[in-house]
């Protein structure tokens, strides 16, 4: 049996969901105002992942507003930590306000910058002594590849990797001869990047078509 996506959303959405107020409301925000941030399936995956992995130390590429942060905050243990980078300063100045307002328990902190310098400064800290044990990644889909090197020194012990919007709308799974020239690049990245989760010695990948496509990671330990 087939099953039509745009159906199986319509009935995520319609599923009772215990999404506090705040967090219902600065969905409806984003979506108003154009910020993509994850979707339904997504939020239940992250929440399900937390509530089974109890991390210490989270990681989150990619702040938009600051909504997924601010769902990890919430279904995460009360100790737990969240670094969060984002680099366009609009967005990252509207996430620090939603934190200012809704992260009671101070979990969150926020760096404005490019995840790529900021992967690099914190996986090359000589004490070692930063690390996280639950990682999302949800910005620049062309980039993950690049990110990949830092992740691996940052994910320790049995710490699990989620990455975002893998399948790219569907894309992914057509051949570079399909998809339209401008986007062949991002295209061979996201390939490239999924080849190599699912060939490192040091990880278990499984990928699934919730929200638009994931990978789930997890270090050997
Ligand atoms: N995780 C957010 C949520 O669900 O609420 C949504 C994140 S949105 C899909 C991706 C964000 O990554 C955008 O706000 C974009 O500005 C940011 N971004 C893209 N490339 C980045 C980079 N190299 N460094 C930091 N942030 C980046």
């Amino acid at each position: 049996m087939e099953i039509d996506e745009e159906r199986f959303q319509v009935y995520l959405e319609c599923l009772p969901d215990d999404l506090p107020d705040h967090l219902k409301d600065l969905e409806i925000k984003a979506k108003k105002n154009r910020i993509p941030i994850i979707r339904k399936d997504s939020q239940k995956l992250i929440k399900f992942m937390l509530r089974l992995k109890r991390p210490a130390h989270i990681l989150e590429v990619g702040t938009a507003t600051g909504f997924s942060s601010l769902i990890m905050a919430q279904y995460s243990p009360k100790k737990a930590d969240i670094f969060t980078i984002e680099k366009d300063h609009e967005r990252a100045e509207e996430a620090q306000e939603n934190f200012n307002l809704y992260d009671k328990e101070n979990k969150i902190r926020l760096e404005e910058g490019d995840a790529a310098e900021i992967l690099e400064r914190l996986a090359a800290d000589p004490t070692k002594k930063k690390y996280y044990d639950f990682i999302f990644m949800d910005a620049a889909k062309g980039q993950y590849i690049n990110f990949l090197p830092y992740i691996r020194v940052l994910l320790r012990g049995r710490g699990i990797l989620i990455t975002d919007n893998i399948l790219q709308e569907g894309s992914l799974l057509d051949s570079r001869y399909m998809v339209p020239r401008r986007d062949r690049t991002i295209h061979a990245r996201m390939r490239e990047y999924v080849d190599a989760l699912m060939k490192d010695k040091h990880m278990d990948t499984v990928l699934l078509s919730a929200g638009d496509g994931m990978t789930l990671s997890v270090r050997k330990g």
